[in-house]
């Protein structure tokens, strides 16, 4: 068998242009401009890599952006000041503090510091509680982007069983915590594995649909994937200079059923999903 490709990139760019035309619409009804503010600390080569891609997908849907540098050495106290006044200001609707900081500043404090209607990362604790009731406010954009990839991929949620491998806030818990509420694009029978779990492949060869979000390049082999299953990989590990998943892709493509590439994959969701949550956003500011 050889899977068919689940491909991140086009789906990407149709919801973007998807987008640009509620945003339109939105600018020209509100005269507000929805604007996304980056804070960018020190010059991580990875950091402005996905800090310039979500710059760019802003301009691409016809929204504002402001890049905040901050040199390496800033404290935290400075952050912080830098994170109150963009809560403050009214012409930024939404916040990403791009990750990872620098030891000496406590990330929790900052991301907590983000006031919860600009935190389109969706990362604050009160974003986080009203996901898991069942009533987001913004969907986390790396998950969002699976379920957009899962539904535009005409792959069936309800009844199935998701096995997903990685538990951060980021990426495992909060796609445990989507897939498993009520709703069309959920419903699902999820189980979430990490570095502890005992007998990985037995579990993984149950997966209807397996999720991997684990940072280790190549992890899933064949061997732990169902015939037929829907592998979605996460992961984005450079090696050798090359951007490889999570997931052995010349191994798992003869069996899978369906499988996204990396690069190509999951990543351009992400971003997009993110500006879904800046138009969002600012509709409920605007809205006082
Ligand atoms: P974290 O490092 O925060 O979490 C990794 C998780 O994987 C942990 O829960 C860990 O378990 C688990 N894990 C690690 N090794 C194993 C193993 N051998 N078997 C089972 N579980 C394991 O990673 P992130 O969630 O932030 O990121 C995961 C990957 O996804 C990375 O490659 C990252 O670059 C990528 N990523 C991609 C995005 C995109 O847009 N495509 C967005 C965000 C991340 P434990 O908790 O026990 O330590």
């Amino acid at each position: 068998m050889t899977a068919t490709l689940l491909d991140g990139k086009a789906l990407a760019k149709e919801l973007q242009a998807e987008l640009a035309g509620e945003v339109r619409k939105f600018t020209t009804q509100s005269g507000v401009t929805p604007t996304l503010a980056a804070v960018l600390v020190g010059n991580n080569p990875a950091s402005e890599a996905y800090v310039k891609n979500k710059r760019l997908a802003c301009e691409r849907v016809g929204m504002a952006s402001q890049l905040h540098r901050l040199a390496e050495s800033v404290s935290e106290v400075e952050l912080l000041e830098l994170v109150a006044q963009l809560n403050r200001d009214p012409a930024v609707h939404g916040i990403l503090v791009q990750l990872p900081l620098p030891k000496q500043i406590n990330g929790e404090r900052v991301l907590d510091a983000v006031t919860p209607l600009k935190d389109v990362d969706a990362f604050h604790p009160e974003n986080v509680g009203l996901l898991m009731q069942g009533r987001p406010r913004y969907l986390p954009c790396t998950p969002s982007g699976v379920v957009q990839i899962l539904s535009r991929g005409g792959i069936e949620i309800p009844g199935r069983h998701v096995v997903i491998l990685g538990r951060s806030d980021i990426v495992g818990k909060p796609m445990a915590m989507m897939l498993v509420q009520r709703g069309p694009l959920a419903d699902a029978t999820v189980t979430v594995c990490h570095s502890r779990t005992k007998e990985l492949s037995t579990i993984t060869k149950q997966a209807d649909i397996l999720i991997v979000a684990i940072g280790q390049p190549r992890f899933v082999t064949a061997e732990m994937v169902k015939p037929g299953a829907t592998v979605i990989d996460v992961g984005i590990n450079r090696v050798d200079d090359k951007l490889v998943g999570d997931v052995d892709f010349d191994g798992v493509k003869e069996v899978a059923g369906k499988l996204t590439p990396v690069p190509g994959g999951v990543g351009p969701l992400t971003v997009t999903m993110l500006m879904f949550n800046t138009l969002t956003a600012a509709r409920l500011q605007s809205q006082g």
